[in-house]
């Protein structure tokens, strides 16, 4: 088992199952994220139909071997346009969240799934369970935004 890169240790137990998102502390909030990474890749959007399509570029902070950002703390120096995910903000974010994530999950009112690590007690059972991106993007800095729908991909889910 790898080092988890999510602090989640001294949490109660399924927490997540007995407390509102609004209730959590910043630690239970944060190890909610299962670090699928899906967040983080560049997505279109129609401006006729306002749907949402994933591409497998991503973000120049991502780190796609970790599956992290690579400078989570102190992202908004270099990304100013990173969301800040909260309780309140969660509504506006729903039409692009992955389908998967914890987070909207939980604001459905519906479970986490086996492989999320708060379950599995493993950081790696999300990528094991093929959900997440990682190895599986491409810098953006490496592609012209006039091609990024040539790299459209489904969410792996
Ligand atoms: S999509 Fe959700 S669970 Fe996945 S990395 Fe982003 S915030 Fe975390
Ligand atoms: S700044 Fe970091 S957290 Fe935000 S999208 Fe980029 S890689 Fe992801």
């Amino acid at each position: 088992m790898s080092r988890d890169p999510i602090d989640r240790a001294g949490l109660a137990p399924r927490y997540w199952e007995r407390k509102r998102l609004d209730e959590m502390t910043r630690a239970e909030w944060e190890a909610l994220c299962d670090g699928c990474g899906k967040c983080c890749l560049n997505k279109l959007e129609d401006a006729d139909t306002g749907e949402v399509v994933l591409t497998r570029v991503a973000c120049r902070l991502f780190d796609d071997t970790t599956c992290r950002c690579g400078q989570y703390e102190i992202r908004h120096q270099f990304v100013p346009e990173c969301i800040v995910l909260t309780p309140e903000t969660i509504p506006d974010h729903l039409y692009w969240l992955p389908a998967t994530c914890a987070y909207r999950l939980l604001y459905e009112g519906r479970p986490l799934y086996d492989w999320h690590p708060l379950i599995s007690g493993d950081p790696t059972s999300v990528h094991e369970a093929g959900v997440s991106v990682r190895d599986r993007t491409v810098p953006e800095f490496a592609v012209d935004e006039d091609d990024w729908e040539d790299h459209v991909i489904e969410e792996p889910r």
